[in-house]
C-alpha cells in the first residue's frame, strides 16, 4: 500500500501558515502583500483558474486586483498593464494568465514582468537564477512538488530521479530542481527512445505529460515514489492524471492522487512566491 501524498490536505496546511505569516508581517510592512493579475479574454478555463487563485489570496490576505481585458485587447494596452503593475508599490506579484489570445505574443509580456515581481517565475532572469543555482521565484508547479516531497520526509538527495515532460513551466524548471536536491536526474520527451527502461530506474518519477493514464505499472519501479502533475478530462468529463493509479498505488511506495495531488499545491506555491518576493521587497525575512 503506498503512501498518498495528498496535496490538498497539505496546501490546506501551507494556506493556513501563510496566513498566520500574513498577519503578523502586515502591520511591519504597512501593507498587505499584493498579487496583480492580468486576465485577457474570456476562455472560461482561465476565467476559472483566476477566480481560484484571487479567492484563495483573499484567504490569506493577499491584496489581488484583476485587470479584465477584452480578447479584442491589443499587445500595447497588456504591456502598459503590465508596466502600471511593475510600478504600484502596492503590488509585489504579477500574474498574467496564460494563455493569451494568439495575437498577442507571450514572450513580450512575460519579459516585460518586473523579475523580482515575476511570481510565475517564466521570466528569462529567473530562468537564469534557477540554473545558477540562486535562490529565486521559481514556476509554481514543480516547486509544489517539491514542497510535496520535503513535507513527507521524501529523501531526494542521491536518488535516482526520472521527469517525463520537458516543459518551461513544469519538466526543465522540475529536473533542475530535483537536482538542485542533489537527485541524479534524466529528463525524457517524446523523443526518447525506450521511455519504460528509462522510468524503471526511478526512485522518484514524475509524470508531466498531459497523456492520460499513460504510465501503467509497466513504467514503473517497484517501491518508487510517484507524482503525478498531469491533468486532462476523460470522455466523462472527469479529471485524470498521466499515471494510470489503479495499476501503480500497489507497487508504488508513495504516490500522489488526481485531483487532491500536485494541482492544490500549484495554487498554495503562487501564494507562497508571492510572500517572497513581498518579503524580500520590504526587507523582512
Ligand atoms: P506540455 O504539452 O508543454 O509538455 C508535455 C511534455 O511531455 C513535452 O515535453 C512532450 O515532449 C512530453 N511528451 C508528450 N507525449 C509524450 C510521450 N508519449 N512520451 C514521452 N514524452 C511525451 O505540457 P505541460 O508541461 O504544460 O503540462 C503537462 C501536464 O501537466 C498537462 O496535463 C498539464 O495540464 C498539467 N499541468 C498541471 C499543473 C498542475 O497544477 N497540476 C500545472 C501545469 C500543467 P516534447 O517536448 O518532445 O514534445
Amino acid at each position: 500500500m503506498a503512501t498518498i501524498l495528498n496535496g490538498k490536505e497539505l496546501a490546506a496546511t501551507l494556506r493556513a501558515e501563510q496566513t498566520e505569516e500574513i498577519r503578523k508581517l502586515a502591520p511591519l510592512a504597512g501593507r498587505p502583500p499584493g498579487l496583480g493579475v492580468i486576465l485577457v479574454g474570456d476562455d472560461p478555463a482561465s476565467h476559472a483558474y483566476v477566480k481560484n487563485k484571487r479567492n484563495a489570496c483573499k484567504e490569506a490576505g493577499i491584496h489581488a486586483p484583476e485587470i479584465n481585458l477584452p480578447h479584442d485587447t491589443t499587445r500595447e494596452t497588456v504591456m502598459e498593464w503590465v508596466d502600471k503593475l511593475n510600478a504600484d508599490p502596492r503590488i509585489d506579484g504579477i500574474l498574467v494568465q496564460l494563455p493569451l489570445p494568439p495575437h498577442i505574443p507571450k514572450d513580450d509580456i512575460l519579459l516585460r514582468i518586473d523579475p523580482e515581481k515575476d511570481v510565475d517565475g517564466f521570466h528569462p532572469i529567473n530562468v537564469g537564477r534557477l540554473v545558477i543555482g540562486e535562490d529565486t521565484l521559481v514556476p509554481c508547479t514543480p516547486t509544489g512538488v517539491m514542497t510535496l516531497l520535503s513535507r513527507y520526509g521524501i529523501p531526494v538527495k542521491g536518488k535516482k530521479a526520472v521527469v517525463l515532460g520537458r516543459s518551461l513551466i513544469v519538466g526543465k524548471p522540475m529536473a533542475l530542481l530535483l537536482l538542485a536536491a542533489d537527485a541524479t536526474v534524466t529528463i525524457c520527451h517524446s523523443k526518447t527512445a525506450n521511455l519504460s527502461e528509462e522510468t524503471r530506474q526511478a526512485d522518484i518519477l514524475v509524470a508531466a505529460l498531459g497523456k492520460p493514464l499513460m504510465i501503467t505499472k509497466d513504467f514503473v519501479k517497484k517501491g518508487a515514489v510517484v507524482i503525478d502533475v498531469g491533468i486532462s478530462r476523460n470522455d466523462k468529463g472527469k479529471l485524470v492524471g498521466d499515471v494510470d493509479f489503479d495499476s501503480v498505488e500497489p507497487i508504488a511506495s508513495a504516490i500522489t492522487p488526481v485531483p487532491g495531488g500536485v494541482g492544490p499545491m500549484t495554487i498554495a506555491t503562487l501564494l507562497e512566491n508571492t510572500l517572497k518576493a513581498y518579503k524580500k521587497r520590504n526587507h523582512l525575512s
